[in-house]
């Protein structure tokens, strides 16, 4: 047991569900009562349900998704490896099927890379990264062609449909959270991975660093640098709570960073850790989707973003 104030006085991990081949992208589901997370090479949505305690394939056949959030609404915002694509899916509801709806999939008549995981801001605007991995490797989604030429964070807002570049200096762009206040993005670089050292012999960086940068106007993130390098392995997924911490997916489990670079706990997972999310009835639960398997796990906090988008409201 890890004794931390991070954690209930009594967490221990549990191991609630198992069967997925590599998960990513969990968000909780208020109406469901349920933890939606992708299996990304089984091209398949899991959902592990808290009334029944069972794990269920939601869809099948699913275009590959990867990482997803709430909207201002509620409905889910996910990312699409296969369709290149974010896209929207209201089946939110405890009966609905998965329905996505595309929302952006090129910038300026090229095709996104593989877009890997989203937020969505106060001002409903979508930001998110789009990494090579989902044309890399071909058991997560379609072989194919960096069209722009590179691996960006978008920002994309519906009111006007603009998509506008707001970070170009990470390598492989993968989790993303805002500060509580939105004044801060953080953004994990994934490019010490081995598909992007396969995939470049042209020198490029390659890092695992979370980096930081300031959000300006509330569309643009300046003044990039790093907040710390996460290891053993690379940060994916990553969340950032209430107070302001940065909890990361790592190699060897969780690690948690204060907003100094500080880190404040490191959490052991047996199984490698892709993302993470807040949920539970109060909101205080923290579940790690772990390659094949999703643990969870009792805090003593729950994500920065929970109140904006009424998640915990039931
Ligand atoms: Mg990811």
């Amino acid at each position: 047991m890890t004794s931390s104030p991070l954690l209930a006085a009594d967490a221990v991990l549990e191991k609630v569900a198992a069967g997925a081949t590599w998960a990513e992208g969990p968000v909780w589901l208020p109406r469901r009562r349920a933890v939606r997370f992708s299996d990304i090479p089984g091209n398949r949505i899991l959902e592990y349900s808290e009334v029944s305690g069972e794990l269920t394939v939601f869809a099948e056949g699913v275009g590959f998704t990867n990482g997803r959030t709430l909207d201002l609404d509620g409905n889910v915002v996910e990312c699409s490896h296969g369709r290149r694509a974010v896209q929207r899916d209201t089946a939110v509801g405890p009966e609905d099927e998965h329905r996505p709806a595309t929302l952006v999939d090129s910038f300026g008549g090229l095709r996104l890379n593989s877009p890997n995981d989203v937020v969505v801001a106060s001002d409903g605007a979508i930001w998110f990264t789009d990494p090579s991995y989902g044309i890399k490797r071909a058991e997560e989604g379609h072989p194919g062609e960096e069209e722009y030429g590179d691996r960006w964070v978008f920002r994309f807002d519906e009111r006007d449909g603009s998509l506008t570049p707001a970070v170009i200096d990470v390598e492989s762009p993968n989790g993303l959270a805002f500060s509580p206040d939105e004044s801060l993005l953080y953004v994990a670089d994934s490019s010490l991975s081995p598909a992007d050292q396969q995939a470049d012999t042209s020198g490029r960086p390659r890092g695992r660093a979370i980096h930081v940068y300031d959000v300006v106007e509330g569309r643009h993130a300046k003044n990039g640098r790093t907040l710390a390098d996460v290891s053993p392995g690379l940060p994916d997924g990553i969340r950032v709570d209430v107070e302001g911490r940065i909890w990361s997916s790592s190699l060897s489990g969780v690690q948690v960073f204060a907003p100094t670079g500080e880190r404040l706990l490191d959490l052991p997972v047996p199984e490698k850790v892709g993302n993470l999310c807040f949920g539970g009835e109060d909101g205080t639960t923290l579940y790690v989707v772990a390659t094949t398997s999703l643990y969870r796990i009792r805090t003593t906090t729950r994500d920065a973003s929970a109140g904006l988008r009424g998640a915990h409201s039931g």
